[in-house]
């Protein structure tokens, strides 16, 4: 019989009822240590008092009016997403695959109103992940993502990860854009090298065409730049960006400028719930941490502390450990022992992983994560690689 929740997901039998900063609570009282952080949601952590106070506040005051009216906290956030961003313009959503769905209809739209309607074509990587809805599935085409799915949504062309030879070939006539993750998350923590964004940046200003970033992981604050893009000195068209952003409530966006996003008018394009009271409140809480004196360079520094930690960890476990990779708090460790073992050890040792593809273990802590956490997390991974070592060592034997 179907269970009830519809089983789409492969749970860990793990159970939190309670979370605080850096740490998750099961019923019975086990502690956790969270370097998942919800998928590099729970940027400022749990239960953070400033973001429970912006949603309780606004949570008594006024919940919902739609984008009928004018939504003062909606208006706030886009003022200072501007402010700090390469951006002219934000439209909110409640999630990155609604933020994917508005960045494929501006792109398109844009080139229909510059009289080029025969540009809908859209150039993605593989190992992409750009969300689950129709048109997220088919930027990325992957056979795992895709099976079963179709017809897809067509107007989508994917190149080998790095291969510029590739990538220069598919741009075509009817080519309208190219969507990236400046360091892609589900695709195992895999940054593109700064020379790389330089150089699509180029491309895109050759042939005209929009650069769409998606920094719905790597943004807002975890590679220790606001967005990832900025350690690149180049700034995007169109930007997806959700997870972070919301802080733990769901929120996204997409920011652009004013040339890309200008075909956007009233009308074309809406949402119920995006932009709401409630998320817009806690986004601008979220805003006031990430965008204040000295937390990025905060964040830079314990993301070198945890990365030499690790470096150390990887060299003590050779048979467990490969390397390590990624940008700020955004780091993979790539696993010779299966990563899924590694996070399932993880579990008995009571710290939180995330696996990735391209066998990837990642660590996405909290942004405000402590020295002493650091220091813990190493303790409870290395407790980890050993339950792994003696596995393997009881399989040899
Ligand atoms: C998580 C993610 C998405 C999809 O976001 P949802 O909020 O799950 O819809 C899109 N792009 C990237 C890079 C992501 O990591």
């Amino acid at each position: 019989m179907i269970p009830s929740v519809l089983p789409t997901y492969n749970r860990a039998p793990l159970t939190f009822v309670s979370g605080e900063g850096s740490w998750l609570t099961e019923a019975d009282g086990r502690r956790f240590l969270d370097l998942g952080a919800g998928i590099a949601v729970n940027a400022l952590g749990h239960a953070h008092p400033a973001l429970v106070k912006a949603l309780g506040d606004q949570a008594a005051r006024l919940w919902h009016t739609s984008n009928l009216y004018r939504i003062p906290q909606q208006q706030e956030l886009a003022d200072r997403l501007v402010e700090a961003t390469f951006a002219d313009t934000v439209f909110f959503t409640n999630s990155g695959t609604e933020a994917c769905e508005l960045v494929v209809k501006m792109a398109r739209k844009h080139f229909f109103d510059a009289g080029q309607p025969e540009r809908v074509d859209i150039i993605t990587f593989e190992g992409a992940f750009h969300g689950r809805s129709s048109a997220a599935i088919a930027a990325v085409g992957s056979e795992k993502m895709t099976h079963g799915f179709g017809p897809l949504l067509p107007g989508f062309t994917q190149v080998p990860w790095g291969d510029e030879a590739a990538l220069k070939a598919a741009i075509t006539d009817t080519t309208a854009a190219i969507m990236v993750e400046p360091v892609q998350g589900e695709g195992g923590i895999r940054p593109m090298p700064d020379a790389c964004l330089k150089g699509l940046r180029a491309l895109c200003d050759e042939h005209g065409l929009l650069l769409i970033l998606d920094e719905v992981q790597c943004g807002m604050g975890r590679t220790g730049r606001l967005f990832a893009h900025e350690w690149a000195g180049i700034a995007p068209d169109i930007m997806m960006v959700a997870k972070g952003i919301g802080g733990g409530f769901p929120l996204g966006a997409v920011l652009a400028t004013e040339v890309a996003a200008s075909a956007m008018t009233a009308g074309t394009h809406g949402s119920t719930y995006g932009g709401n009271p409630l998320g817009c409140a806690v986004g601008c809480a979220v805003m006031d941490h990430v965008t204040a004196p000295d937390f990025l360079a905060e964040v830079n520094r314990k993301a070198s502390l945890l990365r030499q930690r690790l470096e150390g960890l990887v060299a003590a476990h050779p048979q467990v450990f490969e390397e390590v990779r990624g940008v700020g708090l955004m780091l993979g460790i790539r696993c010779k022992a299966p990563n899924a073992d590694v996070v399932a050890a993880g579990y008995d040792a009571q710290v939180l992983t995330v696996p990735a593809a391209d066998n990837v273990v990642r660590l996405l802590p909290p942004l405000n994560i402590t020295d002493d956490e650091i220091a813990e997390a190493m303790t409870r991974l290395d407790a980890a690689a050993n339950q792994i070592e003696q596995a393997q060592e009881k399989a040899t034997a």
